[in-house]
């Protein structure tokens, strides 16, 4: 069979020229597929992973029949899971329409409404959103999707995890009945396979027998480990020079804490990224990944979801993914385009259950991997995870220092208020009273509101002058971007 080629697919000449400014020498399999049956118009239901090359897969086709079209309202719609997802999506949909004049923004949470707003009244020609935000947006008198010829639902299965389809449902209801939808999705669980009978029409049905399988080229390999001896397993990985660098899963935010600050302790440039963290802290932190001086980027899976860094090598579930899907997502991660990577699973007795899941959804059984000069028997004096009753007596400790303070700020100003009694009151009964009394709840340290300094570093990254730019303060409700962080089943 003739080795495909981007001139075959046809597509504008604009885009062939990003295309080749972009140093994509020839489709990946997802693209050589999806495009055709896309670019004629017609329904696509693919299952593809983060690493095929699925965004431009959807992406080309809709901008190619948007440049044959008439502009003048919103007119391709793509809705993602994350933030973080959302951000990237557009950046490759600007890099691909770069010679052309379609123009495009970001919607999503955790950033001011007001630049979102303005896409919206500028009527950009594609949008990607995650659904929170849209819906925001929605209930407003100035956004209309009433124009959308093109609906791409992205990483759907990990959208209907997150709880997300009554709100796809509801964003439905805006669009247009008669359109084209494009379904991607990592697995096709029962849930997907129905929703896309309720959406797609003569749908082309892409890679669909390969469902379950993580992209070629990925070694994987289980090592068994104790709980405990986890983290010194993963640093005498990082010593033996095993990893060049590495993107590191952790079950929840508090391992993930507790992971990055060993890291540091042992010199190593780190990262992290998980729901708690501000917008503007999760994205220095994936660009610091990217530019190559963060060497451990460590994430709980939600907000890792749509990460992508060109060459990463290594991916290490440090925790043994509780779904058979996640540890797909994952391992997902390095096989991106042509490239090949390792992912490395760390596996407690407690978590074999968990394994035998996984190697029944891959088809088959992982090697086990054991480091000849790690020692498996000795005996850990750290404890890596804080256990939950004590971080709450913790927190609960850190919270009454706190309203003590305030306690004698507040009496120590009525003292200075009051100068006639200054002197007896300031030492006894004011500073007791106030105690029970503060002026206001303290807010506990590290406590700080996501939204408020998030909001100050989102940016698109090319600017078109819609996309969602420097401001202050967030929206009421988190959107998308709130549920993929603290609310979400996934958090701890
Ligand atoms: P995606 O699966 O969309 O997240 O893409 C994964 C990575 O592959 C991104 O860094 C893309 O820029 C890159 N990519 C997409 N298509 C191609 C291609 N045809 N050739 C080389 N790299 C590609």
């Amino acid at each position: 069979m003739a080795v495909p080629t981007f001139a075959s697919l046809s597509l504008d000449a604009a885009l062939m020229q990003a295309i080749k400014e972009l140093g994509f020498t020839r489709p990946t399999p997802i693209q050589t597929d999806s495009i055709p049956p896309a670019r004629e118009g017609r329904d696509v239901l693919a299952c593809a992973q983060t690493g095929s090359g699925k965004t431009a897969a959807f992406l080309l086709p809709i901008l190619h029949r948007m440049l044959a079209g008439k502009a003048g309202a919103t007119r391709a719609l793509i809705v993602v899971p994350t933030r973080e997802l959302c951000l990237q999506v557009l950046e490759t949909a600007q890099a691909l329409s770069v010679h052309t004049s379609l123009t495009s923004a970001a919607i999503y949470g955790g950033v001011g409404m007001g630049p979102q707003e303005h896409a919206f009244r500028t009527k950009v020609d594609l949008m990607v959103a995650t659904p929170g935000r849209l819906l925001d947006h929605m209930s407003k008198s100035y956004a209309s999707l009433a124009g959308v010829q093109h609906l791409v639902l992205d990483e759907a299965d990990r959208m209907l995890d997150m709880g997300f389809l009554p709100d796809i449902k509801r964003i439905l209801s805006h669009i247009p009945a008669k359109k084209q939808v494009l379904l991607f999705s990592a697995t096709m669980p029962n849930a997907i396979v129905q929703l896309s009978k309720e959406l797609l029409k003569d749908a082309a049905q892409i890679n669909l027998e390969r469902k379950s399988a993580p992209a070629a080229g990925i070694t994987q390999a289980l090592y068994p480990v104790a709980q405990d001896l986890k983290p010194a397993l993963f640093v005498k990985l990082l010593e033996r020079g095993d990893m060049k660098e590495a993107l590191v899963f952790t079950r929840t935010k508090h391992r993930a804490n507790r992971l990055f600050e060993l890291l540091e302790k042992h010199g190593v440039a780190a990262a992290r990224i998980h729901g708690n963290r501000s917008q503007s802290a999760r994205v220095a932190a994936l660009d610091g990944f990217k530019n190559g001086s963060i060497r451990v980027l460590v994430a709980t899976d939600v907000a890792a979801r749509g990460i992508d860094v060109a060459d990463l090598g290594h991916v290490v579930n440090f925790d043994v993914p509780a779904q058979p899907e996640d540890y797909i997502h994952r391992v997902g991660r390095t096989g991106r385009a042509e490239a090949t990577g390792d992912a490395f699973t760390f596996v407690s007795p407690e978590e074999e259950a968990d394994v035998r899941a996984i190697e029944k959804a891959v088809g088959r059984r992982l090697p086990r991997v054991t480091l000849p000069d790690f020692d498996y028997t000795t005996k850990t004096a750290q404890v890596f995870e804080v256990p939950i009753a004590e971080r709450i007596k913790e927190i609960r400790a850190r919270k009454a220092a706190d309203r003590q303070r305030s306690a004698e700020k507040a009496a120590r100003k009525a003292g200075n208020a009051a100068p006639a009694v200054r002197g007896s009151s300031s030492s006894s009964g004011s500073s007791s009273g106030a105690a029970r009394r503060p002026a206001a709840p303290a807010r506990p340290a590290g406590a700080a509101r996501p939204a408020a300094d998030g909001a100050g570093a989102a940016r698109p990254p090319a600017g078109d002058g819609s996309g969602p730019r420097r401001s202050r303060g967030g929206s009421g409700r988190s959107g998308g971007g709130g549920r993929s962080g603290g609310g979400s089943p996934y958090a701890d």
